[in-house]
Protein backbone atom coordinates (compact mmCIF):
# COMPACT_ATOMS: atom_id res chain seq x y z
CA UNK A 1 0.00 0.00 0.00
CA UNK A 2 2.70 2.31 0.89
CA UNK A 3 4.24 2.18 -2.84
CA UNK A 4 1.15 2.38 -4.81
CA UNK A 5 -0.41 5.58 -5.47
CA UNK A 6 -3.96 3.87 -3.96
CA UNK A 7 -4.25 2.02 -1.13
CA UNK A 8 -5.23 -1.43 -1.53
CA UNK A 9 -7.21 -2.97 1.14
CA UNK A 10 -8.63 -6.59 1.44
CA UNK A 11 -11.79 -7.06 3.67
CA UNK A 12 -11.30 -11.28 4.92
CA UNK A 13 -14.70 -11.27 6.30
CA UNK A 14 -17.83 -10.25 4.37
CA UNK A 15 -21.02 -11.63 3.32
CA UNK A 16 -21.34 -10.32 -0.13
CA UNK A 17 -24.32 -12.60 -1.05
CA UNK A 18 -26.56 -10.17 1.21
CA UNK A 19 -24.84 -6.93 0.13
CA UNK A 20 -25.74 -4.89 -3.06
CA UNK A 21 -23.86 -3.96 -6.23
CA UNK A 22 -23.81 -0.11 -4.49
CA UNK A 23 -21.48 -1.86 -1.87
CA UNK A 24 -19.13 -3.53 -4.68
CA UNK A 25 -18.93 0.07 -6.28
CA UNK A 26 -18.20 2.28 -3.26
CA UNK A 27 -15.98 -0.56 -2.01
CA UNK A 28 -14.17 -0.95 -5.09
CA UNK A 29 -14.05 3.23 -4.90
CA UNK A 30 -12.48 2.96 -1.54
CA UNK A 31 -9.43 0.63 -2.27
CA UNK A 32 -11.03 -2.99 -1.79
CA UNK A 33 -9.02 -5.45 -3.99
CA UNK A 34 -10.44 -8.24 -2.96
CA UNK A 35 -12.86 -10.04 -0.41
CA UNK A 36 -13.24 -13.37 1.83
CA UNK A 37 -16.91 -14.34 2.11
CA UNK A 38 -17.14 -17.26 4.78
CA UNK A 39 -19.87 -19.17 4.41
CA UNK A 40 -22.16 -18.59 7.37
CA UNK A 41 -26.04 -18.59 9.11
CA UNK A 42 -28.23 -16.63 6.38
CA UNK A 43 -30.66 -15.19 8.90
CA UNK A 44 -33.28 -18.14 9.20
CA UNK A 45 -32.14 -21.71 9.36
CA UNK A 46 -31.85 -24.08 6.10
CA UNK A 47 -34.30 -27.26 6.15
CA UNK A 48 -32.32 -29.37 3.63
CA UNK A 49 -28.85 -29.91 2.46
CA UNK A 50 -30.07 -28.97 -0.77
CA UNK A 51 -30.32 -25.44 0.52
CA UNK A 52 -26.47 -25.79 1.36
CA UNK A 53 -25.37 -27.31 -1.87
CA UNK A 54 -26.67 -23.97 -3.71
CA UNK A 55 -25.63 -21.99 -1.23
CA UNK A 56 -21.75 -23.09 -0.95
CA UNK A 57 -22.06 -23.05 -5.44
CA UNK A 58 -22.85 -19.85 -5.13
CA UNK A 59 -20.46 -18.26 -3.03
CA UNK A 60 -17.84 -20.16 -5.87
CA UNK A 61 -19.66 -19.20 -8.93
CA UNK A 62 -22.34 -16.45 -9.23
CA UNK A 63 -20.86 -13.78 -6.02
CA UNK A 64 -17.56 -14.25 -7.58
CA UNK A 65 -18.89 -13.43 -11.11
CA UNK A 66 -20.44 -10.24 -9.31
CA UNK A 67 -17.63 -9.12 -7.41
CA UNK A 68 -15.58 -9.47 -10.71
CA UNK A 69 -17.99 -7.06 -12.45
CA UNK A 70 -16.90 -4.34 -9.86
CA UNK A 71 -13.00 -5.34 -10.11
CA UNK A 72 -12.82 -6.91 -7.07
CA UNK A 73 -11.29 -10.83 -6.54
CA UNK A 74 -13.67 -12.78 -4.51
CA UNK A 75 -12.48 -15.63 -2.17
CA UNK A 76 -14.80 -17.86 0.11
CA UNK A 77 -14.10 -20.06 3.26
CA UNK A 78 -16.58 -23.20 3.67
CA UNK A 79 -18.00 -24.68 6.24
CA UNK A 80 -20.77 -25.29 8.29
CA UNK A 81 -22.02 -22.46 10.80
CA UNK A 82 -22.44 -23.00 14.64
CA UNK A 83 -25.59 -21.97 14.57
CA UNK A 84 -27.04 -24.52 12.35
CA UNK A 85 -24.38 -27.65 13.84
CA UNK A 86 -27.24 -27.59 16.59
CA UNK A 87 -29.34 -29.43 14.12
CA UNK A 88 -27.50 -32.33 13.65
CA UNK A 89 -29.08 -35.12 11.10
CA UNK A 90 -28.86 -31.89 8.72
CA UNK A 91 -25.31 -31.00 9.86
CA UNK A 92 -24.30 -34.77 9.11
CA UNK A 93 -25.71 -34.50 5.66
CA UNK A 94 -23.95 -30.88 5.22
CA UNK A 95 -20.74 -31.82 6.71
CA UNK A 96 -20.51 -34.77 4.12
CA UNK A 97 -21.05 -32.75 1.52
CA UNK A 98 -18.42 -30.46 2.26
CA UNK A 99 -15.21 -31.74 0.84
CA UNK A 100 -16.59 -31.62 -2.05
CA UNK A 101 -16.20 -27.67 -1.78
CA UNK A 102 -12.99 -27.56 0.09
CA UNK A 103 -10.47 -28.08 -3.03
CA UNK A 104 -12.28 -26.16 -5.71
CA UNK A 105 -10.46 -22.74 -6.66
CA UNK A 106 -10.31 -19.19 -4.71
CA UNK A 107 -11.49 -21.39 -1.25
CA UNK A 108 -9.05 -20.50 1.30
CA UNK A 109 -10.29 -21.76 4.09
CA UNK A 110 -12.18 -24.05 6.45
CA UNK A 111 -14.90 -21.60 8.07
CA UNK A 112 -16.67 -20.14 9.28
CA UNK A 113 -16.38 -22.44 12.17
CA UNK A 114 -16.55 -22.41 15.99
CA UNK A 115 -18.94 -22.36 18.86
CA UNK A 116 -22.34 -19.94 19.32
CA UNK A 117 -23.93 -21.65 22.12
CA UNK A 118 -21.08 -23.41 23.04
CA UNK A 119 -23.32 -27.07 22.76
CA UNK A 120 -22.39 -30.49 22.35
CA UNK A 121 -23.41 -30.34 18.51
CA UNK A 122 -21.29 -27.81 18.03
CA UNK A 123 -18.45 -28.92 19.08
CA UNK A 124 -19.03 -32.30 17.74
CA UNK A 125 -19.36 -30.35 14.06
CA UNK A 126 -16.56 -28.28 15.06
CA UNK A 127 -13.95 -30.93 15.48
CA UNK A 128 -14.62 -33.17 12.58
CA UNK A 129 -14.30 -29.92 10.65
CA UNK A 130 -11.20 -29.16 12.18
CA UNK A 131 -9.87 -32.57 10.99
CA UNK A 132 -10.95 -31.72 7.51
CA UNK A 133 -8.79 -28.80 7.34
CA UNK A 134 -6.03 -31.20 8.66
CA UNK A 135 -6.59 -33.06 5.89
CA UNK A 136 -7.39 -30.58 3.03
CA UNK A 137 -4.10 -28.45 5.02
CA UNK A 138 -6.37 -25.30 4.99
CA UNK A 139 -6.27 -22.53 7.11
CA UNK A 140 -9.49 -22.21 9.03
CA UNK A 141 -11.65 -18.91 10.16
CA UNK A 142 -13.00 -19.23 13.33
CA UNK A 143 -16.15 -17.49 14.45
CA UNK A 144 -16.37 -16.91 18.11
CA UNK A 145 -19.48 -16.43 20.19
CA UNK A 146 -21.31 -13.37 21.07
CA UNK A 147 -22.22 -14.08 24.44
CA UNK A 148 -19.54 -15.74 27.01
CA UNK A 149 -17.13 -14.24 24.39
CA UNK A 150 -14.25 -15.00 26.82
CA UNK A 151 -15.20 -18.71 27.39
CA UNK A 152 -15.89 -19.41 24.07
CA UNK A 153 -12.91 -18.20 22.89
CA UNK A 154 -10.21 -19.69 24.99
CA UNK A 155 -12.04 -22.72 24.46
CA UNK A 156 -12.47 -22.44 20.64
CA UNK A 157 -8.29 -22.35 20.52
CA UNK A 158 -8.37 -25.52 22.99
CA UNK A 159 -10.01 -27.35 20.48
CA UNK A 160 -7.52 -26.55 17.67
CA UNK A 161 -4.84 -27.26 19.82
CA UNK A 162 -6.20 -30.57 20.55
CA UNK A 163 -6.42 -31.02 16.97
CA UNK A 164 -2.81 -30.55 16.31
CA UNK A 165 -3.60 -27.54 14.18
CA UNK A 166 -0.83 -25.13 13.95
CA UNK A 167 -2.26 -21.49 15.52
CA UNK A 168 -0.39 -20.14 12.75
CA UNK A 169 -3.04 -21.20 10.43
CA UNK A 170 -6.28 -20.34 12.55
CA UNK A 171 -7.78 -16.97 12.48
CA UNK A 172 -9.70 -16.17 15.41
CA UNK A 173 -12.47 -13.50 14.63
CA UNK A 174 -14.57 -11.08 16.34
CA UNK A 175 -12.36 -10.18 19.28
CA UNK A 176 -12.78 -7.59 21.10
CA UNK A 177 -10.10 -5.88 24.08
CA UNK A 178 -10.80 -8.81 26.72
CA UNK A 179 -9.78 -11.82 24.14
CA UNK A 180 -6.39 -10.20 22.14
CA UNK A 181 -4.44 -10.48 24.39
CA UNK A 182 -4.62 -14.55 24.44
CA UNK A 183 -5.60 -15.03 21.34
CA UNK A 184 -1.86 -13.10 20.46
CA UNK A 185 -0.42 -14.46 23.01
CA UNK A 186 -1.17 -18.01 22.13
CA UNK A 187 -0.11 -17.20 18.15
CA UNK A 188 -2.85 -17.27 16.36
CA UNK A 189 -4.00 -14.44 13.98
CA UNK A 190 -6.89 -12.11 16.02
CA UNK A 191 -9.41 -10.12 13.90
CA UNK A 192 -11.70 -7.87 14.94
CA UNK A 193 -15.02 -7.13 12.82
CA UNK A 194 -16.32 -3.34 13.09
CA UNK A 195 -19.55 -3.42 12.86
CA UNK A 196 -21.35 0.11 13.59
CA UNK A 197 -22.13 1.15 17.08
CA UNK A 198 -21.46 -2.66 18.38
CA UNK A 199 -18.89 -5.04 18.70
CA UNK A 200 -15.65 -2.95 17.24
CA UNK A 201 -16.46 0.69 17.10
CA UNK A 202 -13.66 1.95 14.85
CA UNK A 203 -11.60 4.06 17.59
CA UNK A 204 -11.46 1.45 19.86
CA UNK A 205 -9.57 -0.44 17.03
CA UNK A 206 -7.41 2.66 16.38
CA UNK A 207 -6.42 2.15 20.14
CA UNK A 208 -6.02 -1.99 19.72
CA UNK A 209 -3.55 -1.02 17.24
CA UNK A 210 -1.98 1.84 19.02
CA UNK A 211 -1.49 -0.87 22.31
CA UNK A 212 -0.75 -4.52 20.36
CA UNK A 213 0.65 -3.09 17.18
CA UNK A 214 -0.02 -4.71 14.37
CA UNK A 215 1.54 -8.14 14.22
CA UNK A 216 -0.91 -11.18 13.49
CA UNK A 217 -3.68 -8.06 14.21
CA UNK A 218 -6.28 -8.26 10.82
CA UNK A 219 -9.61 -5.85 10.16
CA UNK A 220 -12.45 -6.81 8.91
CA UNK A 221 -16.53 -5.75 8.46
CA UNK A 222 -18.55 -9.14 9.04
CA UNK A 223 -21.17 -7.30 6.79
CA UNK A 224 -23.90 -9.37 6.02
CA UNK A 225 -27.49 -9.04 6.24
CA UNK A 226 -27.97 -6.81 9.48
CA UNK A 227 -27.00 -3.25 10.55
CA UNK A 228 -22.95 -3.64 9.45
CA UNK A 229 -20.75 -1.36 7.18
CA UNK A 230 -19.06 -2.55 3.71
CA UNK A 231 -16.62 -0.16 4.18
CA UNK A 232 -15.11 -0.84 7.42
CA UNK A 233 -12.08 -1.52 6.65
CA UNK A 234 -10.83 1.53 4.10
CA UNK A 235 -12.61 3.53 6.88
CA UNK A 236 -10.82 2.12 10.11
CA UNK A 237 -7.56 2.00 7.70
CA UNK A 238 -7.99 5.63 7.36
CA UNK A 239 -8.98 6.72 11.07
CA UNK A 240 -5.94 4.64 11.99
CA UNK A 241 -3.69 7.10 9.81
CA UNK A 242 -5.91 10.13 11.02
CA UNK A 243 -4.83 9.23 14.33
CA UNK A 244 -0.87 8.64 13.61
CA UNK A 245 -0.87 4.75 13.14
CA UNK A 246 2.04 4.45 10.67
CA UNK A 247 1.22 3.02 6.88
CA UNK A 248 2.87 0.16 7.53
CA UNK A 249 0.91 -0.85 10.50
CA UNK A 250 -2.33 0.11 8.20
CA UNK A 251 -1.37 -1.88 5.54
CA UNK A 252 -0.68 -5.31 7.89
CA UNK A 253 -3.75 -4.96 9.30
CA UNK A 254 -5.95 -3.97 6.95
CA UNK A 255 -4.26 -5.85 3.55
CA UNK A 256 -1.27 -8.08 3.89
CA UNK A 257 -1.97 -9.83 7.40
CA UNK A 258 -5.11 -11.59 5.68
CA UNK A 259 -2.96 -12.60 2.53
CA UNK A 260 -0.27 -13.98 4.79
CA UNK A 261 -2.92 -15.76 6.74
CA UNK A 262 -4.93 -16.96 3.86
CA UNK A 263 -2.40 -17.12 1.10
CA UNK A 264 -1.58 -20.16 2.88
CA UNK A 265 -3.98 -22.30 1.24
CA UNK A 266 -1.97 -21.68 -1.86
CA UNK A 267 -5.52 -20.27 -2.99
CA UNK A 268 -4.79 -16.56 -3.02
CA UNK A 269 -1.70 -14.26 -4.06
CA UNK A 270 -1.24 -10.92 -4.96
CA UNK A 271 -0.49 -11.10 -8.44
CA UNK A 272 -4.21 -12.43 -8.95
CA UNK A 273 -5.43 -8.39 -8.40
CA UNK A 274 -2.22 -6.42 -9.46
CA UNK A 275 -2.17 -5.19 -13.37
CA UNK A 276 -5.75 -6.60 -13.49
CA UNK A 277 -7.74 -6.52 -16.89
CA UNK A 278 -10.62 -4.36 -18.10
CA UNK A 279 -13.72 -4.94 -16.61
CA UNK A 280 -16.15 -6.15 -18.98
CA UNK A 281 -19.95 -6.19 -18.35
CA UNK A 282 -20.51 -7.44 -21.07
CA UNK A 283 -19.60 -11.03 -19.37
CA UNK A 284 -22.14 -13.40 -18.46
CA UNK A 285 -22.19 -16.62 -16.04
CA UNK A 286 -24.53 -19.33 -16.94
CA UNK A 287 -26.57 -16.86 -19.08
CA UNK A 288 -26.76 -13.87 -16.84
CA UNK A 289 -25.49 -10.54 -16.69
CA UNK A 290 -25.53 -7.95 -14.18
CA UNK A 291 -27.02 -5.78 -16.03
CA UNK A 292 -30.74 -4.43 -16.18
CA UNK A 293 -30.87 -2.90 -19.48
CA UNK A 294 -28.06 -0.54 -18.86
CA UNK A 295 -25.65 -0.32 -21.32
CA UNK A 296 -22.88 -2.60 -21.30
CA UNK A 297 -19.93 -0.30 -20.92
CA UNK A 298 -16.74 -1.64 -19.78
CA UNK A 299 -15.05 -0.04 -17.04
CA UNK A 300 -11.52 0.82 -16.33
CA UNK A 301 -9.93 0.45 -13.41
ZN1 LIG B 1 -19.52 -13.96 9.27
Amino acid sequence: MSESKTPMYIDPHIHMFSRTTDDYQAMREAGVVAVIEPAFWIGQPRTTSGAFLDYFSTLIGWERFRASQFGIRHYCTMGLNSKEANNESLAEQVLEMLPRFLGKEGVVAVGEIGFDEITAAEEKAFRAQLEMAKEWDMPVMIHTPHRDKNRGTSRSMDVCEEHGINPSKVVIDHNNEETCKEVLDRGFWCAFTIYPKTKMGNMRMVEIVKKYGSEHIIVDSSADWGMSDALAVPKTANLMLENGISRSDVELTCYRNALTAYGQSGQIRESDWLNPSQVDRTQLFEGNSILRGQSAAKIIE
